[in-house]
């Protein structure tokens, strides 16, 4: 069996992976860099930025703790250099991976010539089974100066020389926000705008409104229900106008971030050509990852279904084990969700929105960090752990607070397994940690 995989990010490049240990032959093509948008623009270089946030949000907070007398200075390009180094130290690693006797590693970018063949600078490669894992694009609004030159994407962002004094971010999704929060740790003004009526529109509403305060309390202006109408520049600032309630204001900046969302990068493959559906938010698939040609698959942002650098992975084990007649006990519709700002917030399973939605009934169980006692050593006590029951059955949690993104881990692992509120409760927590507020939770 041979395999054609097109894109080496998480979705790719892991499935090329486990392709190559099962004993299958692999082509894997990429035009960029292996470990695509999440190792070189995406996850990776975000959370080495948020990692140099956090060390000066703890200096600053130094004196709280005893500790006087401090002075720091805070150079931006090691900030961007720690970043670059992360990134190249990491991808070395996948690069290493990759040598693998049944990896061909292909650079350059694929065509699809037929269902069976794609050409890479003028060679087709033909295979039994075709992935394609080639990701997503930022996306832009249909604005009046959304073209300006200088707008940042998150990809620009990331090599910025200097922080801004003022910078304007438009979207209060993942992606924004964490900017908006690096950012205002590195020093600068941030102004939040966000079409919706609440930020992160797909979380707890609960979770989403007491972010926003915590935020605004840092000093982050968010603003929602803000149409972003257009951008115009002087050269040296940018004036961004928006609708709110029937009334026209801006904001002016001296960088403005364009974080609306991404979509599916469907740019010059020619799906069309070779009867590849593609549906509004990609490439249209099954639950097995499988296009509508059957030996053509789709994994990760491409398809548009969950745009999160372990989904993309998890997807692509799903694709192989069914192109390998393997079993899969993979449920995909538990895939925990973690935004990195400070503090983090974090997201598995359903919300309680969505079940009042759905007409299942619901009783949530709340806990708060303030009572934590490993929080309230850390000074950090901003935050509430939520959980959804529906008929002794957990559904789904929802927290904010510190170190949010590691503690969904555990409710990720139990509610994958369908656990019920008693056996939730039935697991012993060391003492004293963060995790507790699970616990607490469940007890409440
Ligand atoms: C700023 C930012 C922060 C993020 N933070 C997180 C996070 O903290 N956690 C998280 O889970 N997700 C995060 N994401 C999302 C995550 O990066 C993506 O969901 C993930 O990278 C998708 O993986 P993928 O394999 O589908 O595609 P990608 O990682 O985009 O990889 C696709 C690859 O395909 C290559 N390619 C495209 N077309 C072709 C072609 N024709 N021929 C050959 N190669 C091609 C591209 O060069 C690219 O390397 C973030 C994204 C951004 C932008």
């Amino acid at each position: 069996m041979k395999i054609i995989i097109i894109g080496a990010g998480p979705g790719g490049y892991e499935t090329a992976l486990l392709a190559a240990q099962r004993g299958v032959e692999v082509v894997l093509v990429e035009s960029g860099h292996v470990g695509g948008t999440c190792l070189n623009e995406g996850c990776i270089p975000t959370k080495s930025f948020c990692r140099n946030a956090e060390v000066l949000d703890t200096i600053r907070s130094a004196e709280s703790f005893g500790i006087s007398d401090l002075s720091y200075g805070f150079d931006f390009k090691a900030v961007v250099d720690w970043k670059n180094a992360v990134v190249e130290q990491l991808r070395g690693g996948v690069e290493t991976l990759l040598k693998h006797k049944l990896i061909t590693f292909v650079k350059g970018k694929a065509v699809f010539k037929d269902q069976h063949t794609v050409t890479v600078d003028s060679t087709d490669y033909s295979a039994d089974y075709i992935i394609i894992a080639t990701g997503s694009v930022s996306s832009s609004l249909p604005i009046e100066g959304a073209d300006t030159p200088g707008i940042l994407t998150s990809r620009e962002i990331l090599d910025i020389e200097t922080v801004p004094e003022r910078l304007c971010v438009i979207g209060g999704g993942v992606i924004g926000l964490e900017f908006a929060s690096v950012f205002r740790s590195f020093g600068s003004e941030v102004t939040v705008l966000e079409y919706c009526k609440d930020i992160l529109p797909r979380f707890d509403t609960d979770l989403a409104k007491r972010l926003k305060q915590s935020l605004s309390k840092r000093g982050i202006e968010i603003i929602t229900q803000a149409q972003v109408t257009g951008i115009s520049s002087d050269g040296t600032s940018y004036k961004v106008t928006y609708n709110r309630k029937d009334k026209e204001e801006t904001v002016v900046s001296d960088k403005v971030l364009m974080a609306v969302g991404r979509r599916a990068n469907l740019n010059s493959l020619n799906f069309e050509d070779v009867g590849i559906e593609v549906g509004r938010r990609g490439v249209a698939v099954n639950g097995f990852m499988q296009t509508n040609v059957p030996h053509i698959y789709a994994v990760g942002d491409i398809n548009g279904l969950m745009m999160l650098a372990h989904a993309a992975t998890y997807q692509g084990i799903v694709a192989l084990d069914h192109i390998m007649g393997m079993e899969n006990k993979i449920d995909l519709s538990v895939m925990p969700a973690a935004v990195f700002t400070s503090p983090e917030a974090a997201s598995v399973g359903m919300t309680e929105d969505e079940c009042k939605e759905k007409g299942i009934p619901v009783k949530c169980l709340k806990s708060f960090f303030r009572a934590n006692g490993k929080a309230v050593t850390m000074g950090e006590t901003d935050g509430f752990c939520k959980v959804v029951v529906s008929d002794d059955r957990v559904l789904g949690c929802h927290l904010y607070g510190p170190h949010a993104s590691d503690i969904i881990q555990e409710a990720c692992a139990l509610i994958s397994r369908k656990a019920t509120l008693d056996e939730f409760q039935s697991i012993i927590h060391t003492h004293p940690t963060l995790a507790e507020v699970l616990q607490s939770a469940v007890h409440a």
